[in-house]
């Protein structure tokens, strides 16, 4: 019997930006698409089988979310890094020139290709010490850190289940980020329906921090961090 997978869905532009939520399904804290969860339920399967404890640190985020890790990110309430992994102070920043730091780490609300339920960061649970949390940085994912396993896993068997790094290579506006999957099938459906058009939309009707020097900088941005991403592989697995 040839199980199929759930169908990939349009979405619309408030499904696009995370303003709704309906295109996603939750299980076990996990929050996807229907065909995204399938396809990450079976590679969690695949991996346990290699002592991997695969899980997602967060998957479907949506724009207030977003918008929050942006505004403390804006006002410094959170660490807000540049290229080198440094601590920057937000104050000393030109608003512009706030944003882009802001960008180099976090996509801006409306965005994040977790508003579109296809995309999730991934670590693994075996290679943590009881009560550790995974914190999302590169040192973990090379050789000599927790996830390095983790890593090669996927290098060899991701692409079976249709996942792939987005963020792998450095193309001049988001840093690698070797725990951020994208299911290839329900992403590309997504990407498709980006449009500028959508982002502006979203945040004009936002009240999000720095929103006149993200708005006056947003074609540039476009192109450079919500649109340089790697393409996912014409044949995975
Ligand atoms: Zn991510």
């Amino acid at each position: 019997m040839v199980r199929q997978s759930p169908p990939v869905p349009m979405l619309g532009p408030l499904q696009i930006t995370g303003q709704s939520r309906d295109h996603v399904i939750v299980r076990e804290g996990v929050v996807l698409q229907p065909a995204a969860m399938v396809a990450f339920d079976k590679m969690c399967k695949a991996a346990a089988k290699d002592g991997i404890a695969l899980r997602s640190a967060s998957s479907f985020r949506d724009f207030d979310t977003q918008a929050r890790i942006w505004n403390q990110k804006w006002r410094g309430e959170r660490p807000l890094l540049d290229k080198a992994g440094r601590l920057l102070v937000a104050d000393e920043l030109t608003p512009k020139a706030r944003v882009r730091a802001i960008l180099l780490w976090s996509a801006p609300p409306g965005a994040s290709r977790h508003h579109w339920g296809t995309d999730l960061d991934v670590y693994d649970q075996a290679s943590l010490a009881s009560g550790q949390r995974p914190q999302l940085v590169p040192a973990e994912y090379v050789t000599g850190g927790p996830f390095a396993d983790l890593t090669l896993w996927l290098n060899r068997h991701m692409g079976k289940f249709g996942f792939y790094r987005p963020y792998d290579t450095y193309r001049g506006g988001v840093q690698p980020e070797p725990w951020h999957l994208s299911h290839a099938p329900t992403a590309r459906a997504a990407s498709r329906r980006m449009r500028p058009q959508t982002l502006l939309r979203a945040l004009s009707h936002s009240q999000i921090d720095g929103k006149t020097a993200l708005i006056a900088d947003l074609p540039q941005i476009y192109l450079r961090y919500v649109r340089s991403v790697d393409p996912a592989p014409t044949v995975l697995g």
